[in-house]
């Protein structure tokens, strides 16, 4: 359909996400979109694709649970009983996006899926998706232990920098104790065997 050939309105994206954002959030949000692009440059993914999904895979990060797990309703069994917004604002953000065409004018499939599977991963990610994820955790103000190091590794190894990130957290989450959503063991597992 003729819409295909509008091309992506980044500046409509942008004035309807800060919309849902506060001027923190919003601020993180430029910063991921600026790491994202230069990725993107890097790994030859397109520039105004990646764009559009990093500038919009917070947008549903302050939505009350009650209406993440509404949005999600149906969908993504990997995520069906969860119940952490910090996992949920991926797959609920998609969601809405996708219903709410007019504020967006956002159907495109792998730029939801960089909204989607920010927070968590997943296997069988696109290069875009991927770069998504990786610009949220490392982007400029970023300060985990071993970011510089990843920040480094990803401009000469996408799936490298993506799996020290991933070891990385994951160490983490192990010292904590803390339950890890098994998407990421499957995302770490994907990264794994693409590079065999
Ligand atoms: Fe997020
Ligand atoms: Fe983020």
């Amino acid at each position: 359909i003729w819409r295909d050939f509008m091309g992506i309105n980044i500046e409509k994206i942008e004035a309807n996400v800060k919309k849902y954002l506060d001027e923190k959030r919003y601020e993180h949000v430029k910063r991921v979109v600026k790491c994202a692009e230069e990725l993107a440059q890097i790994y030859s993914v397109d520039i105004e694709k990646t764009k559009a999904s990093a500038l919009l895979h917070d947008v549903a990060k302050f939505f009350e649970l009650s209406t993440m797990q509404e949005l999600i309703k149906g969908k993504y069994p990997e995520v069906k009983d969860e119940n952490s917004t910090a996992i949920l604002h991926g797959f609920a953000g998609a969601e809405f996006i996708r219903k709410n065409y007019e504020l967006f004018e956002i159907d495109d499939e792998e730029i939801l899926d960089g909204v989607k599977y920010h927070t968590i991963g997943s296997k069988n990610m696109s290069k875009l998706a991927k770069i998504v994820y990786l610009a949220d955790a490392i982007e400029e103000g970023r300060t985990w232990g071993g970011v510089e190091m990843a920040r480094e590794l990803s401009k000469i190894d996408l799936d490298g920098a993506l799996k020290y990130e991933i070891d990385t957290k994951l160490i983490y989450l192990i010292s904590k104790d803390t339950i890890i959503h098994p998407n990421i063991i499957l995302f770490r597992n994907a990264l794994i065997s693409e590079r065999k």
